[in-house]
């Protein structure tokens, strides 16, 4: 089966200049509308879940659901990834039930809200580093706290996300510490903040360079040009899934989300891994809304998850084709994660500081 670690698979998209959105999923409908969109298109998936997302399925049924989707389609590379683990313990156990990548976000504490220090960030993520490159597993770390320069404030999604009011400092990476970081933590992949947000709020307005901060990623890539970057709160908002919502009852007051041509702008700075949920959840709920508007005499789940399920795989399937991932799929040979933690043993997997692209090739 083609389960492949979020390493390998990131540096596959690296050599190859493409970044690969990875989508949540809670249950079956969110992963088969995923596997077919990436079925349609060839394209390598990451596919995450949340702590949330982990108590609502149960470990088991997400386990055994992962499988059932490698079994239906071996031959596309699946990263089974742990979006925001608050401590060790929710990366081990993660990996215990099949996931090859997981997040240890040091930036926040293990209670999930309480913005960490630095030292903090970098010792748990340190050991959850040394854990899993053990096994072969992938970790991706990160530094900066994520939430909107606008407002100061996050927004927290399933139960994750800092409280009250930060200040830019901490809302914004910085170049330099991630450097250290890198260097101190070996992380295989670093998630920054910049600017985006979790949840559908993002922006009041079309985001701009005062509050899409995306000359960090470029700073940081320039400093660190071998390491993954992740964009989390990627979800572009799109107006028309925004307006079917609206259209058949919802009351989504009007937002922003961040826009796709600057995620495009991103790959070319080293961004390998993209965060969508929110579409995904807005693109299923306008579809069955829309079901319960124009039928309301309809009590059969299929007959609005089905239209929900076409929703989601059409937004998946442009992703894809937006982000350059389509038509990799069938060039990639997964390894196995035994493979990968002797990669990791005899040194081959450390980060590259200091050197240029160019030199590392
Ligand atoms: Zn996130």
């Amino acid at each position: 089966m083609a389960r492949i670690t979020l390493r390998q698979l990131l540096d596959h998209a690296a050599e190859h200049s493409y970044g690969v959105p990875a989508f949540n999923i809670n249950n079956m409908e969110q992963g088969l509308a995923i596997m077919e969109a990436a079925d349609a298109v060839d394209a390598p998936v990451i596919i995450q879940a949340s702590r949330g997302a982990r108590a609502y399925a149960n470990d088991i049924v997400l386990k055994h659901l992962i499988d059932a989707l490698a079994e239906m389609y071996p031959h596309i590379p699946i990263c089974m990834h742990q979006d925001h683990g608050n401590n060790e313990a929710t990366c081990a156990t993660a990996i215990q039930f099949g996931f090859t990548s997981v997040m240890m976000d040091g930036s926040l504490k293990a209670d999930g809200k309480t913005p960490a220090d630095y030292g903090y960030n970098v010792a748990v993520t340190r050991a959850v580093v040394d854990m899993a490159h053990w096994v072969g597993a992938s970790v991706e770390g990160e530094l900066g706290v994520l939430g909107s320069l606008e407002t100061g404030m996050g927004e927290k999604e399933d139960g994750h996300g800092f409280e009250g009011k930060l200040g830019h400092d901490q809302l914004l990476t910085d170049p330099d510490q991630a450097v250290d970081f890198v260097k101190a933590t070996q992380v295989d992949a670093l998630a920054i903040a910049m600017g985006t947000s979790h949840g559908a709020y993002k922006f009041t307005r079309r985001p701009d360079g005062d509050v899409l901060a995306m000359h960090v990623i470029e700073e940081i890539h320039q400093r660190l040009p071998n390491t993954h970057l992740v964009m989390h709160g990627s979800s572009s908002v799109p107006q028309d899934l925004q307006d079917v919502i609206n259209q058949y009852g919802g009351e989504m007051p009007q937002t922003w989300g961040v826009p796709v041509e600057e995620i495009q702008r991103g790959i070319k700075h080293g961004v390998r891994k993209i965060n969508i949920d929110t579409d995904n959840r807005m693109a299923m709920t306008g579809a069955i809304r829309k079901v319960f508007a124009e039928s309301p005499g309809e009590f059969d789940p299929r007959k609005y998850l089905k239209p929900a399920m076409d929703a989601m795989r059409a937004v998946c399937r442009q992703r894809f084709e937006e982000f350059g991932t389509a038509g990799w799929a069938g060039k990639i040979r997964p390894l196995p994660m035994t493979a990968m933690a002797k990669r990791y043993a005899a040194g081959e997997l450390a980060p590259k500081i200091g050197v240029t692209r160019q030199a590392a090739e």
